[in-house]
């Protein structure tokens, strides 16, 4: 068994990065964002504040999250319901972040990655996953990049996904999700003490998993 931890803030490229290195080594390759998305999600549905703790702690006893592997691909279902890629609009990333500031919420999420971890060797994105989630991970990587490149990473994803942004959003919604995330009481957003901070500024995304893999390779015997 293994566990990658990668963490880092967003447009880091950490998803397509942890894809690749988990197509590699046929591993299981964790989205812990999509977690925070579906609680995110059910309470947009509700029409409750998502920075009302208490509101968002009285909904968690409706939700059920099932985290579950179609070829190779996580479908996160919401009582049942596989929701797509309506968790991924820039109103859902700031939802997401909003309830995941939330100890109870986090409570909530914890066990289903500990549970996925435990049973299967893991390459896990997030924020927490160095420090919270895998703390005897055999690799942590805390993948960054400049504000500017990883807004431009995120602008491309949404214009590709047929989304109607402008990059300046793009970079204001980032940078304040980044401050929300980092500096918040519960499970900031932070390199873990033994993890290894990679910048990818202004590389390709090749050109990132090819340093993350060199990483990997110095610190265990994985055939990458
Ligand atoms: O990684 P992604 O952008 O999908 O994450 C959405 C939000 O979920 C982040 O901005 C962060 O607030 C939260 N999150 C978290 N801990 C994780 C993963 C995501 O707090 N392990």
């Amino acid at each position: 068994m293994i566990q990658i931890a990668i963490d880092g803030p967003g447009g880091a490229g950490k998803s397509t990065v942890a894809k690749t290195i988990a197509a590699k080594l046929g591993i299981v390759y964790v989205d812990t964002g999509a977690l925070y998305r579906t609680v995110g999600l059910y309470v947009d549905k509700k029409g409750v504040d998502p920075h009302d703790a208490e509101a968002v702690a009285a909904l968690l006893p409706e939700i059920n999250i099932e985290v579950r592997y179609e070829n190779g691909a996580q479908h996160v279902y919401l009582n049942g319901v596989d929701h797509g890629d309506a968790i991924r609009t820039p109103k859902m990333s700031m939802y997401a972040s909003a309830v995941s500031a939330i100890p109870a919420v986090r409570a909530f999420l914890l066990e289903t990655q500990k549970d996925i971890a435990r049973k299967n060797s893991v390459i896990m994105d997030g924020r927490d996953i160095g420090t919270v989630i895998l703390p005897n991970a055999d690799v942590k990587i805390f993948l960054t990049a400049s504000a500017g490149c990883r807004a431009q990473r995120r602008y491309d994803e949404l214009i590709a996904k047929g989304q109607n942004v402008k990059y300046e959003d793009v970079l204001a919604e980032m940078n304040q999700r980044d401050h929300a995330d980092s500096t918040r009481e519960i499970a900031p957003a932070t390199a873990a003490p033994d993890a290894i901070v990679f910048d990818n500024s202004g590389m390709t995304p090749e050109e990132s998993a090819a340093g993350v893999i060199k990483i990997i390779k110095e610190k265990t015997t994985a055939e990458v």
